[in-house]
């Protein structure tokens, strides 16, 4: 569930889909259970204890008991214990709580019903408006409208849903499901959730969601720091005309601006298909990721036409061309001075944030127990073991040497975003632009194709028409990201980059996957039997069913169907890109773990951390397939700032997705095996796999159709 504000997550593409992936998504964050499940039931009791409770829960179980009878004992004491444990002084003295619990425990069935069915109501009028005015506030930073004012970059961190579960706290509404509904813990609903019921679930996820008290600061503390974290990388572009050689040559065109990383990294995939100087292009841009990384960039490269810069020689000089408007900056000094280790304060920054709810979640006291735990319902020591399966597998060395022969040199750091196994690098750019762009002049025209492109992609008709209704196309200002309705008969929003030339073919790309969100989140509300049951287990899902429609893009504009040499290359891509991403996740964790275990650390040291990290990662995975040691590349990626453990999504995606897509392939029937995975709702991981393939979350799917996709190119 989307609890908590409808916090902005961005959730880049692994690289395994296609040349240009890139997509910003906007899912719930964090806690996308609601809370953390308490593993000692006095655990969370606010700072001070107050003396008087322990008599009165003992006093009010024995007269509870004697009005409503013994079989009602075993839920009136866990009741009571469960409001105990989050009730604090200022919530009332001794008879308040005594008349509160005494009004509110619902003792026969038919009051327990109502009691549920208007917390749903409530709960969805409440998040699904939350949404719409969270929509509203980033309206101007996220859409491509215009200059941005001070006032809007702080409306944009302003979510009104931040206050809601203390409001309930403070009314009492989040006692009275305390009182009557069981908190359960990840055990139980590992060993136990198989056998509920619908309804059970959706109480379970109903009480999991006053599971955890937040002060309204603290959150209020996480989002801003998320926000000043998302902005720092919105604007981090690098202009690729005034990278220079020695020589000052200059390799990229006039007017390009990437931002780091996603752009950068697209170009050097973009590379391979130019064979006169794509090897000098990537050799340059993993020079300039290395700086961005070990920041030893000169800050006044960063997002400035102005200047040339060798990132070899690490020189910097007014440029000596123009490819912009903007007039020169008359205060422009050209000084070789680094990033100050802004890249490892914005970071830091996030992290201090999340130590703040570390002493509201004493169950699971850690940034990364809540993630894995509560957001995933994974452990994350199920995840690590999972990830070493697929890096420790002789499946990336065989890969790695097919890369190699492919490419017909050794292998190169920057080769882990290697992108020639796809057949649509036989398009260039320019012509997937020139088709992409007279198709979808417009966001309007994307958006009347909906209907067409998902009968396509197998729904009926009918199905289509409905869902293409709820989905509004917007203009994005950064790369793209869907946001999700927050209430039956709402819109999800798809939101892209349109130029004034039309959609490119990035944009397009993108809006595709987004689609597959926009469309799972359309289903997985609408479709679903419990508002408290909407959506899928975790946003490793949302992207599963993403690339599922991503993978069917040049389909969709009618260009070269796959064939069977073609879908195996297409494995072997996704296995490669898999294994890119399941690195980067590695680093994150580590990361994350290593600032828990130093705290105070400065930026700087954290850079140290993190550097040494990445190399270690590598030597572990591609260092020895490549024969190359401590490459630090694997700390590049942006959403290791910005994004606060998101990054493992994408692995654990990866497994999943390749477990869906082998489903729906062997099933033919896309639309409709979508819609009914979509109908199962948020349950745990484990169980909608079940439902949906037949087997739990793992990575046999995935290094299966690798293996198998190597034996038949080696009959090719
Ligand atoms: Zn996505």
């Amino acid at each position: 569930m989307n609890d908590s504000p409808p916090n902005l997550v961005k959730t880049m593409l692994p690289t395994r889909i296609t040349l240009v992936a890139l997509a910003l998504t906007i899912l719930p964050l964090a806690s996308i259970h609601g809370a953390t499940a308490p593993l000692f039931s006095s655990a969370i009791a606010g700072p001070t204890t107050m003396k008087w409770m322990p008599a009165a829960t003992t006093a009010l179980e024995t007269e509870l008991v004697s009005r409503h009878g013994e079989s009602q004992r075993a839920r009136i004491h866990r009741g009571l214990q469960q409001v105990a444990d989050y009730w604090r002084a200022g919530d009332g003295e001794r008879a308040v709580f005594e008349d509160f619990v005494v009004e509110n425990f619902a003792s026969d069935p038919a009051t327990l019903d109502t009691t549920f069915e208007r917390f749903e109501f409530l709960l969805e009028k409440m998040y699904g408006h939350a949404n719409e005015i969270r929509l509203a506030m980033r309206r101007q930073t996220d859409l491509d409208l215009g200059p941005i004012l001070p006032m809007d970059r702080i409306s944009a961190g302003y979510s009104v849903a931040d206050h809601y579960r203390e409001d309930f706290f403070a009314n009492k509404l989040a006692f009275t499901v305390l009182l009557n509904f069981p908190i359960t813990t990840l055990e139980q609903r590992l060993a136990e959730g198989e056998t509920w019921s619908r309804r059970q679930w959706a109480e379970a996820r109903l009480a999991l969601r006053y599971a955890r008290r937040l002060p309204t600061e603290v959150q209020q503390a996480v989002s801003q720091a998320s926000a000043e974290a998302d902005q720092y990388i919105a604007d981090y572009n690098i202009y690729m005309h005034h990278l220079v050689d020695e020589n000052g040559k200059r390799l990229f065109p006039p007017g390009l601006r990437l931002l780091s990383h996603w752009n950068l990294r697209d170009e050097i995939k973009a590379d391979y298909s130019d064979a006169k100087e794509g090897l000098a292009k990537q050799r340059v841009i993993q020079r300039v990721m290395e700086r961005i990384v070990e920041q030893s960039i000169p800050q006044v490269v960063i997002d400035n036409p102005h200047v040339d810069w060798d990132p070899v020689s690490n020189k910097v000089v007014p440029a000596a061309v123009t490819d912009t408007a903007e007039p020169v900056p008359l205060d422009l000094q050209v000084v070789d001075l680094p990033e100050p280790d802004t890249r490892y304060r914005v970071w830091l920054n996030n992290f201090h944030a999340e130590q703040r709810v570390d002493r509201y979640s004493p169950a699971a006291p850690t940034h990364i127990a809540r993630v894995f735990n509560d957001g995933r319902e994974v452990p994350e020591s199920e995840v690590e073991a999972m990830f070493s399966q697929i890096l420790s597998s002789p499946l990336l060395g065989r890969v790695a040497q097919v890369v190699a022969e492919r490419l017909g040199r050794p292998l190169e750091p920057f080769d882990i975003w290697y992108a020639g196994f796809r057949p649509r690098s036989a398009y260039t750019e320019e012509a997937l632009n020139a088709v992409t762009r007279q198709r979808y002049p417009t966001p309007e025209a994307y958006q009347a194709d909906i209907p067409r492109m998902l009968e396509a992609l197998g729904f009926p008709a009918d199905r289509a028409r409905e869902i293409a209704a709820q989905i509004t196309v917007d203009p994005a200002r950064g790369s793209g990201h869907a946001w999700p309705l927050g209430m039956h008969g709402a819109q999800s929003h798809l939101r892209t980059r349109v130029g004034p030339e039309g959609m490119d073919y990035k944009g397009y790309n993108i809006a595709v996957h987004e689609m597959g969100h926009n469309v799972e989140q359309v289903i997985s509300l609408e479709e679903v039997d419990h508002y408290l049951l909407r959506g899928v287990p975790n946003t490793a899902f949302t992207e599963a069913l993403a690339f599922v429609f991503q993978d069917r893009d040049l389909e969709l504009l009618g260009l070269a169907e796959p064939d069977k040499e073609s879908r195996a290359l297409m494995l072997l891509d996704s296995f490669w890109g898999g294994a890119e991403i399941t690195a980067v996740a590695l680093v994150d964790m580590r990361a994350w773990r290593w600032m828990y275990n130093n705290p105070a650390a400065t930026p700087a040291e954290l850079k140290d951390a993190v550097l040494q990290i990445a190399r270690d990662v590598w030597n572990e995975s591609f260092g020895p397939v490549m024969g190359i040691r401590d490459v630090t590349l694997l700390a590049i990626y942006s959403h290791l700032i910005s994004n606060e453990l998101y990054i493992p999504n994408y692995a654990i995606g990866q497994m999943i997705a390749a477990q869906i897509e082998g489903h729906i392939t062997a099933a033919d029937a896309l639309g409709v095996e979508f819609e009914r995975m979509c109908r199962t709702g948020d349950v745990t991981p484990d169980m909608w796999m079940k439902v949906a393939t037949g087997d739990p979350v793992g990575p046999q799917a995935l290094l299966q159709a690798t293996e198998q996709a190597l034996e038949e190119l080696a009959a090719f």
